[in-house]
């Protein structure tokens, strides 16, 4: 079903005429004052920017956010005056990440609904590659981004909205990672290749000695592909599938994998491929 996209959050600093309570401390906010606000069942909470980050249910969706992020996840962005928009990102990047809702693997975030529940925003510029990812094309001010995220479906709700989890990618990246998907195709068939002949030898090596326990895993190593100076697209075995990941490498940890990235599974790798006509498309609709 297709919906008008509305960002998750809001911020505004435009004076209103009525007034708004913080959902945070419960006090008036100034009409003129900075405030930062979430879309909730059709209508906006708004806070306090300070009680933003002590209280609102989903303000660890924006934490640690660089500013393309900040743009493409909060309505209005754009339009604050600059020392807001740093203010913003200051408080993104120094939030408290006590209480921060994580659980299993680094990069993955827990679902409010199950797998599949739920209508995506869609837009004629946002493409699902099934399981919670999209991809849509993003304007930002002149700059085209295409953005692959993971999305959540929020308490009480059927339609899934983005998260901060992803990466956008400029148009040199894109074009990048459209150029070589043969060549990460062939590392995926390389990979995949690799992953059977260990579980056969794996196998065999159970029927020799049943007894014996089994040793620490191991999976063939990465094959990169780069986007840019610290963006890479890795193609690895992880379980028992091969999936494509698309990060960021930060420069500090000696290339080490920060959390701006999105890991696709086969399936979701695959619609993102059957998807490059539309997304180019998109890409020339909105240059
Ligand atoms: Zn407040």
């Amino acid at each position: 079903m297709k919906r008008v996209k509305t960002l998750p959050f809001i911020v505004s600093s435009q004076p209103t005429k009525v007034e708004i309570r913080c959902c945070g401390c419960k006090s008036l906010i100034n009409s003129d004052q900075l405030r930062l606000g979430v879309w909730e069942y059709k209508s906006s909470s708004w806070f306090h920017c300070a009680c933003f980050w002590t209280n609102c249910y989903y303000r660890n969706h924006l934490w640690g956010v660089d500013g393309n992020t900040l743009a493409e996840l909060v309505d209005g962005f754009s339009g604050i005056a600059p020392s807001d928009k740093s203010r913003l990102l200051t408080d993104a990047s120094s939030a408290p990440s006590i209480g921060r809702r994580k659980s299993g693997s680094k990069f993955e975030i827990p679902y409010e609904g199950s797998e599949g529940d739920g209508d995506y925003e869609l837009d004629d510029n946002t493409f699902d590659l099934t399981n919670l990812v999209c991809c849509s094309v993003t304007k930002v001010q002149t700059n085209l981004h295409v953005s692959i995220r993971k999305y959540f479906i929020p308490r009480g709700r059927t339609c899934a909205k983005p998260t901060k989890y992803g990466i956008s990618l400029n148009c040199e990246q894109w074009n990048k990672l459209e150029l070589q998907v043969d060549d990460i195709n062939s590392a995926i068939a390389t990979t995949q290749k690799t992953l059977k002949d260990k579980e056969k030898e794996k196998d065999k090596k159970d029927c020799k000695d049943k007894n014996k326990l089994p040793g620490k895993e191991e999976f063939p190593d990465w094959i990169l592909f780069s986007l840019s100076w610290k963006r890479r697209v890795g193609v690895f075995a992880s379980g028992e599938e091969v999936v494509v990941d698309i990060r960021e490498f930060s420069e500090e940890k000696t290339f080490s994998e920060s959390d701006r990235g999105i890991r696709l599974k086969p399936d979701q790798w695959k619609q993102l491929q059957e998807n490059i006509n539309n997304i180019n498309k998109s890409l020339r609709k909105l240059s």
